[in-house]
């Protein structure tokens, strides 16, 4: 970052209209001295000639300093130029060498609104100051070189000192990343020049979850170590900032493939669990990237959006994943804004929200076992739309919450009614988001749900993804046993999924595994699915657990299963997820 600060100094720290409104003042200024000098010129008898010449010397400059067309930089030299070299007339002029400490006040106006000008104007003043002792060496006395020391040290500071406040400008004091402005000046210079050059928008999964639970210092803590895994993982031409909160951003130059290395290796390096206090955390990124080799301007302030844009879609899609960019993107975002904006009037509305059951079976007999719950969303214009899609909607919107506990107060009741037609309470599994489990009033809203239903607690299965395993373990697996001591059962859906499986099962407190339904589909045809089924109900028999295969569709599907020894079984062929029969729905 050393390099990024040092290159992007600009002289100025100001915004362009401060930096403007400070020039035109500065430069009147200027243009007032250098008349007054003329007029003093004259009135000293030095004679019209240099009047004339010292009027067109410094004042020239400053007239100049005016063009609005030209460049910045060159408006400062020119005003500086004109207050310097006036201050430094003042000596000769009057042939008094005190006089030579307006030339303090003529820097001290130019550092108002400049920086990188300060030490070559201290140099130009220490070889003038020295001419003028050369020029008088009989009156030579060491005590006149007094000032120009004095100005030196001044300059230095000063430049010193605004280095430092340019710096911290463009830093985050937490991760001592570059910032936002930093990234903003770098893109520009960057896009400035000819190539590619590619933004990757990188924001943490679950951090909230983390911070909520662990407390701030943690989360504080956890995101200096991020940031500085970041900063390790990328090559030494890309730039790392952190954008505030758990966002962080990596200018990378070069063509695309760049950018798509540097997004996987910031993912590995973001995913290795973080150890400071208590058990390790694990975190991942979500990671958009969006490129100029494809865009069709290039604009720094339109590459961070379309980043943005990118790492929300990867976020939606799943988390711990890398999106580029492309055209359509925007609006596919803006539709999910859309969907939830329109899923919380859902939810107030209250008629488009329902529940469906689907049966879970015993093998190889095919008798009910008991229901899943499932969500059901019948949109006024759009007609139903899938679980898929607005669950996850649901879960970054944080609506979810509310969702969650709708779904699990109906799903109760319903199976305290009984959910086959037959007397008695039902079995019911109900769906829950690893958002639900982050927060801490989940295990007491389980429990209150259970006792205004009236359902026995171990008629209920609460099924978990291995997703919730991306926040804090410790608090999720102490939430999941909560539960459990209360009497319900716990199933971890879509088994095999997940990166983590075998290794996590031994920690997480469950009592049923769910085989997702890709292995299912695969099983007829033998070979390596009928494999993977075998050992997953050879782990869950050593670890005592139930198994539910997913997604049976087919008699070969329910043989195979019923030869390999599983119990359990779900899936078309049983029956597809339905609403209740009229005459439960009628008795609520
Ligand atoms: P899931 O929990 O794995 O639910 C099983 C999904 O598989 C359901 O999709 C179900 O309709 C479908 N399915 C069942 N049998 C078969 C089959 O034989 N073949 C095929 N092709 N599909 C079958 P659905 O209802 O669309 O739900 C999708 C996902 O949405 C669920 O996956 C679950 O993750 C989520 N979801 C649904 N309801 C809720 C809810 O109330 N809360 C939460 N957090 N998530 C829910
Ligand atoms: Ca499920
Ligand atoms: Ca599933």
């Amino acid at each position: 970052m050393t390099s990024w600060l040092a290159g992007r100094r600009t002289g100025s720290s100001l915004a362009a209209p401060e930096w403007a409104a400070r020039h035109r003042w500065i430069t009147r200024a200027a243009l007032a001295q250098a008349v007054c000098l003329a007029l003093l010129t004259g009135a000293l008898d030095h004679g019209r000639g240099p009047a004339a010449l010292v009027l067109l010397g410094t004042g020239l400059p400053a007239a100049l300093a005016t063009r609005e067309t030209w460049p910045a930089r060159v408006r400062t030299v020119l005003t500086t130029l004109s207050l310097t070299t006036g201050a430094a007339l003042l000596v000769p002029v009057t042939g008094e060498g005190e006089a030579f400490t307006w030339m303090l006040l003529a820097i001290a106006v130019c550092a108002l609104y400049q920086d990188w000008v300060i030490v070559p104007t201290a140099v130009v003043v220490a070889v003038l100051d020295f001419a003028v002792v050369v020029f008088r060496p009989h009156e030579l006395d060491p005590y006149d070189l007094l000032p120009v020391v004095a100005t030196l040290l001044v300059c230095l500071v000063h430049h010193r000192t605004w280095q430092l406040a340019e710096d911290t400008a463009r830093t985050d004091p937490l991760t001592g990343l570059g910032n936002r402005r930093l990234l903003a000046e770098a893109t520009d210079r960057m896009l400035r020049q000819d190539g590619p050059v590619s933004v990757l928008f990188c924001d943490l999964d679950g951090f909230k979850g983390v911070n909520d639970s662990r407390g701030h210092q943690f989360g504080d803590q956890l995101l200096a170590e991020v940031a500085a895994r970041l900063g390790a993982a990328v090559r030494s031409g890309d730039l790392v900032v952190r954008l505030g909160g758990d966002e962080f951003a990596v200018l990378v130059p070069g063509p695309a493939v760049h950018a798509a290395d540097v997004a996987r290796r910031l993912q590995t390096a973001v995913r290795v669990p973080v150890q400071l206090t208590g058990r390790p955390v694990t975190v991942t990124a979500s990671i958009g990237v969006a490129t100029t080799a494809t865009a069709v301007r290039r604009d720094a302030e339109e590459l961070l959006r379309h980043a943005d844009v990118a790492m929300y879609q990867a976020k939606a899609t799943g988390r711990d994943r890398v999106v580029t960019f492309a055209p359509g993107m925007a609006e596919a975002v803006l539709d999910r804004v859309e969907l939830a904006e329109d899923l919380t009037a859902a939810m107030a509305a209250g008629d488009q929200l329902s529940l469906h059951y689907q049966p879970v079976v015993t093998l190889p007999d095919g008798r009910v076992h008991g229901h899943e719950a499932l969500l059901r969303w019948r949109h006024p214009t759009r007609g139903p739309v899938p679980p898929l899609q607005f669950v996850p909607i649901a879960e970054q919107t944080g609506a979810i919450g509310a969702l969650g506990a709708w779904v699990l107060r109906r799903a109760v009741t319903d199976a305290a009614a009984g959910l086959t037609g037959g007397p008695g309470p039902s079995r019911v599994a109900v769906n829950v988001s690893a958002v639900q489990l982050a927060d801490e009033g989940f295990v007491d809203g389980v429990a209150a749900a259970l006792a205004d239903s009236g359902l026995p607690p171990h008629l209920l299965v609460l099924e978990v993804t291995e997703s919730v395993l991306a926040d804090d373990v410790d608090a999720v697996c102490a939430r999941l046993q909560a539960v459990r001591d209360l009497g319900v059962a716990i199933a971890i859906d879509d088994f095999g999924t997940g990166y983590s499986s075998l290794s996590y099962l031994r920690r997480l407190p469950v009592d049923i595994v769910k085989i997702d339904r890709s292995f299912v589909t695969d099983l007829a045809r033998g070979g390596s699915a009928t494999t993977l089924v075998a050992s997953i109900l050879e782990l869950a028999r050593s670890l005592s657990l139930q198994v539910v295969a997913e997604g049976v569709e087919n008699a070969g599907q329910q043989a195979a299963l019923a030869d390999l020894g599983c119990s359990f079984a779900q899936g078309y062929l049983f029956g597809r997820p339905a609403p209740l029969p009229e005459r439960v729905l009628l008795e609520d």
